[in-house]
């Protein structure tokens, strides 16, 4: 295999026979949104040379055929909002963009399924469950712009990941364009199955490397017809995050249970320009709870009070849940105004080192004088703390966020945790995948890449490294 070529003006013309003039863009102004999604650092931002907009599968087997005969890399992209740097094409070649493939292909309330193409936004989805009386659990905090293709893509996680799972519990079936250009459905209306490998699972989180999601088939759960949100204020991090096993032991099942920090409360208030309980010195915990029947909801408030009481809240309010949500939610883009040169992180530790986890994570930040803050899905056991620039001096930014996320690492590994609990490895974290990742999973993991990639066209530069042996594209071992 030789390295990749160039998209010439004959391929250009190819891609345009095949999408259609219009759907073909090559003009640099319109081609640069497409060479970064949400990471800011810009050793990740590589520009494509081409971004294509297919609206069915065949076009898309189509491209992929073309790139594989023409050894012409191929990004999947969805909304762009993506936090590990999957959707920048690392090897410029072709963006292939989803977001016009963007129907809602089928809603059944009465067996509780849907069939969305990739494109569809994650809020369109809900939306759509929701009108028929139903609920789609997957729900990351950027659901108002990232698309179906890119969590499933991602195994995007998100707020009520605690109690329904990621978004690859939510999916019953892909159908997918393979590396190669075929297409085929995995999976299936099915509650089991032990029929050889499960290779939906296989695709789902594997960041547009192994297949490019084409149709999807979700799950829909009935709605709980009862629903509280409780704000518990803690003096300290430690505290709160204490508190945390004790709230999932107790059997309160909480959809959600999310952390901020001191930190993240004020940089979110600042952002909206708004006031919150506590501000001066309070973490919170935010507790969502749904249930059947009132009784029960008012059963597990009174246990919710009790846990966070005894476990030394200093207060326990019932907020207002649309301006709380909207805080948490926030926190990603209140950073990124505040300052562009930021790094959120995305460890997850096992929930009974929560505390622990966070400690030492704090410590690391000031042992590099580092401001770091704090949202977490804490019933994940998911931290994102997000290193700020602060009083690091830019030119010596990509040193010294290094140093600091070597060390996060090098203490989130001798935990068991890993180093991204739902944004992916993209091309942010590869290097530290090579480093981190047990050889014979490493091993293992590339020699999938490699049967059903054998070109390296999908998506190359995003959870391996590439290296190039002899004019030839390889995985770095
Ligand atoms: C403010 C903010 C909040 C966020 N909150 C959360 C959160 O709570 N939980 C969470 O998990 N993430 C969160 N994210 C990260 C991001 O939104 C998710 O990773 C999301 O799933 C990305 O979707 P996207 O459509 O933007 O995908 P993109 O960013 O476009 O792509 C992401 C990856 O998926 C691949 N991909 C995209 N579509 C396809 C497809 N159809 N087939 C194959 N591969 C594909 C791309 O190649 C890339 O590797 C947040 C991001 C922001 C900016």
């Amino acid at each position: 295999m030789s390295k990749y070529n160039k998209c010439s003006n004959e391929i250009i013309a190819e891609l345009k026979a095949i999408v259609g003039e219009k759907s073909v863009i090559t003009d640099i102004d319109r081609l640069a949104p497409y060479s970064q999604d949400e990471v800011t650092d810009e050793r990740y931002h590589h520009m494509p040379e081409v971004v294509v907009f297919p609206e069915n599968r065949e076009q898309v087997a189509q491209i992929v055929k073309l790139a594989n005969r023409e050894i012409i890399p191929v990004t999947p992209r969805g909304a762009g909002t993506g936090l590990a740097a999957g959707a920048s094409p690392m090897y410029g070649g072709i963006v292939l963009s989803l977001e016009r493939m963007n129907h809602i292909l089928e809603v059944n309330a009465e067996h509780m399924y849907m069939v969305v193409e990739p494109g569809v936004k994650t809020q369109d989805v809900q939306k759509a469950a929701s009108d028929a009386g139903l609920l789609y659990a997957g729900d990351p905090s950027s659901g108002d712009n990232c698309l179906i293709g890119g969590n499933i893509a991602t195994n995007a996680g998100g707020n009520k990941a605690v109690k329904y799972g990621t978004t690859r519990h939510q999916v019953y079936s892909i159908e997918i364009v393979t590396p190669t250009g075929e297409i085929t459905e995995l999976g299936g209306l099915l509650n089991k199955s032990t029929s050889g490998y499960c290779l939906e699972q296989l695709i789902i989180g594997s960041e547009g490397t192994l297949g490019i999601i084409t149709k999807a088939t979700v799950k829909l759960i009935p709605l709980q017809k009862y629903k509280m949100d409780f704000l518990a204020v803690f003096p300290d991090a430690e505290t709160a995050i204490a508190t945390v096993y004790k709230l999932i032991k107790a059997g309160v099942d909480p959809t959600s249970l999310e952390y901020m920090d001191n930190e993240a409360i004020n940089v979110c208030a600042r952002y909206l320009k708004d006031s919150y309980p506590h501000q001066e010195d309070g973490n919170y915990l935010i507790i969502t709870v749904e249930t059947g029947t009132e009784d029960e909801l008012d059963d597990k408030a009174v246990r919710i009070d009790e846990i966070c009481n005894a476990n030394g809240a200093i207060a326990m309010l019932v907020p207002d849940s649309k301006k709380i949500w909207a805080a948490r939610r926030a926190f990603g883009d209140a950073n990124r105004e505040e300052c562009y040169i930021h790094s959120p992180e995305d460890m997850v530790v096992p929930v009974k080192h929560l505390p622990y986890a966070m400690k030492q994570f704090m410590q690391i930040c000031r042992n590099h004088q580092a401001l770091g803050r704090v949202v977490a899905h804490a019933g994940d056991g998911n931290i994102h703390l997000t290193i700020m620039q602060g009083t690091i001096a830019a030119e010596e930014w990509s040193a010294k966020i290094d140093e600091i996320v070597n060390d996060l690492l090098i203490f989130t590994y001798s935990i068991g945790g890993r180093m991204s609990g739902e944004h992916g490895i993209g091309s942010k974290r590869k290097k530290w995948m090579h480093k981190f990742t047990d050889p014979v999973q490493l091993r293992i993991m590339q020699s999938i890449k490699q049967a059903l990639d054998p070109n390296h066209i999908l998506n190359p530069g995003t959870i391996f490294e590439i290296d190039q042996q002899g004019g030839a594209m390889c995985l770095k071992g």
